[in-house]
């Protein structure tokens, strides 16, 4: 199966579902929400079962528990704010900045950036994918039986991320890069990414969606070395 068909449903029935376990556990998905409560762990639980169902499409499913927490702000090793960020360790930790630091994160990108597309796209709707973007690299990273570049995490997250979203969102955030997002499988690398994270993300999932592709490609990124061209450090 090329695209990983995710159930619109799954949304309702969290929303419907009981408690949530003492501690924290997401019902039937492998994600703990810390001490989140309310409105914020129900979209956390929701996230992390949409991308489950997705990667498991694709025979991807996580190996054990992992952490989503919900951070006034995150920040990379320059100390930029960004959307969020995946920390392995003792614990896995996909962390991403509340719906309120991520509007005004969103809010404060240029107009002439690629990336300000993404305030076309519906708040909740934008929040709830980053969400999927961090579990897809906690699952991801417990699936990885070859050291992987930056290139692979990203590539998979991001065609994660745009399957979740709403098809008029994906329309969008797709034809803000028509035209110069058609990459070939060695384009996919450390460089590329880091010039444009936006194009390389529509760019994934044009690649994902060809059909000598798919989940067999998403499956040997994981057990394969090099299947995305890996960059002298
Ligand atoms: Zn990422």
């Amino acid at each position: 199966m090329k695209r990983l068909a995710l159930l619109s449903a799954i949304g309702l029935v969290l929303a419907d579902s009981p408690a949530f376990s003492q501690n924290g556990a997401c019902p039937g998905t492998s994600a703990i929400a810390g001490s989140l409560a309310g409105g914020e762990r129900r979209d956390v639980c929701d996230a992390a079962a949409r991308t489950e169902q997705g990667l498991a499409i694709c025979g991807i499913k996580p190996r054990r528990s992992y952490f989503v927490e919900l951070v006034p702000e995150v920040r990379n090793t320059r100390v930029n704010c960004i959307f969020g960020q995946f920390r392995a360790g003792e614990k896995d930790v996909a962390r991403v900045a509340s719906p309120g630091a991520t509007a005004a994160l969103v809010a404060s990108l240029p107009d002439d950036e690629p990336q300000s597309v993404l305030k076309l796209i519906p708040r909740a709707e934008f929040h709830q994918s980053l969400l999927v973007h961090e579990i897809t690299h906690a699952i991801v990273h417990q699936n990885l039986s070859v050291l992987p570049c930056h290139a692979v995490h990203e590539y998979i997250s991001a065609v994660v991320q745009l399957d979740t979203l709403s098809e008029s969102s994906r329309r969008i955030y797709l034809d803000a890069f028509a035209g110069n997002s058609d990459y070939t499988t060695e384009m996919f690398n450390d460089i590329v990414l880091a010039m444009d994270p936006s194009r390389y993300a529509a760019a994934a999932y044009r690649h994902f969606q060809k059909p000598e592709n798919g989940c067999p490609f998403l499956r040997r990124l994981l057990t394969t070395a090099d299947v995305l061209p890996r960059l002298p450090d």
